[in-house]
């Protein structure tokens, strides 16, 4: 492994090298050889990539990686031919599906698990809204599939994303289907684990932190507060009928938070529905858009100013409206955000924003 900065940044190079150094041990070299000595006699008898990729996986990851780390050749040699001998008695392993919360956007939001997951999988079926930064953790050689359904215009159906799961999970692939924010939060997770569960596919579920709680803590919003607000409820208000069917009598009433996901282009329906059964025109609310990401942009005003606010302002998705007096608490000096979350500040990479022990 070598690291270079050409002759730009050897102070740069050095911190590199020192993360690197922590992670690899000193005798990875063995483990190289022992490798090499297989690999011939690997590639005869597993045909297949994928199956190549599972043998090597175990051998690194299990007693042999270790016993030829730790110097036992002759052990290791044995474990390995032990390995290949049983690999193909085998019949192909099933594959796996995991159903990923992505976070609302910045990489720093993701859970350990979800990162472990990324590094694991061979296919990624992402939602269009997952941002690069977060792929980025994605292993190299894994392959990308953006599934993003834009509004209004389905370039892959639901069942066809469905479809697309199950069949990739049947051929033996391991599969991290990431959705952004929360998977079971208006992501349609839901369904993506019945098509597994009817397929009797494995399927493991990794929560995010969803849109409304990420975005309140960016713009420094307390969605619940003991003087204020005694419950919170996650509404979506994408779809004319979906909007007609909610229940506005309990959605107006006080001392409670909104939050509404897929609201862009629903803010002056919103209004009306809210003010017409009775909440109070000058409650405040907060339109939080591409909350956490770079560009963020976090607007105050009434309740009664939101179809105004939303014209003058040019909102576009993502965005979540937050209506409630906790929209209205003074705003916090700093946010409680970092600074490469900052609007206008530039993002950095996941490697330097990880701050050091
Ligand atoms: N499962 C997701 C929600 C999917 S619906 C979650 O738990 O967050 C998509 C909606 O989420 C968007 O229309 C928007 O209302 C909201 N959203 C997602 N990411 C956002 C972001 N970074 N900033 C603001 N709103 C976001």
């Amino acid at each position: 492994v070598a690291i270079s900065s050409a002759a730009t940044a050897p102070v740069l190079a050095r911190r590199v090298r020192e993360k690197i150094e922590m992670l690899l041990p000193k005798e990875l070299g063995r483990l190289a050889d022992l490798a090499s000595g297989w690999r011939v006699r690997v590639a005869e008898r597993l045909d297949s990539l994928l199956g190549r990729r599972r043998f090597w996986e175990t051998v690194f990851d299990g007693p042999a990686g270790s016993l030829a780390i730790g110097g036992h050749v002759d052990k290791a040699e044995r474990e390995v031919a032990r390995i290949l001998l049983n690999f193909e008695a085998q019949p192909p392993e099933p594959g796996q599906a995991w159903l990923v919360g992505a976070g609302p956007g910045d990489p720093d939001l993701l859970t350990v698990r979800a990162v472990q997951i990324m590094q694991a999988a061979d296919v990624i079926l992402h939602d269009r809204l997952v941002s690069d930064a977060v792929l980025s953790f994605a292993r190299r050689d894994a392959e990308l599939i953006s599934v993003g359904k834009l509004p209004g215009r389905d370039t892959n159906t639901q069942e066809g994303i469905n479809e697309l799961l199950v069949s990739l999970v049947r051929s033996g692939r391991r599969v991290c289907r990431l959705k952004g924010g929360d998977p079971f939060i208006f992501g349609r997770g839901g369904e993506e684990l019945e098509a597994l569960r009817a397929a009797e596919l494995p399927c493991e579920v990794v929560p995010g932190i969803t849109a409304a709680a990420g975005c309140a803590a960016a713009a420094g919003i307390p969605l619940t507060h003991r003087d204020l607000s005694q419950s919170v409820v996650f509404v979506t208000a994408q779809g004319k009928d979906s909007i007609d069917q909610l229940d506005w009598g309990s959605l107006a009433r006080d001392r409670q938070t909104l939050a509404f996901y897929m609201a862009v282009k629903r803010l002056p329906e919103l209004m009306r529905n809210l003010v017409s059964h009775g909440r109070s025109p000058d409650t405040p609310v907060a339109i939080i858009e591409r909350g956490t990401l770079p560009r963020q942009r976090v607007l105050r005003g009434r309740l009664g100013q939101l179809s105004m606010l939303a014209e003058a302002q040019g909102i576009e998705a993502p965005a979540i409206l937050i209506v409630g007096d906790v929209a209205g608490l003074k705003e916090p000096v700093t946010a409680a955000v970092s600074s490469s979350r900052q609007p206008g500040a530039t993002h950095l990479s996941p490697i330097y924003a990880k701050k050091s022990a």
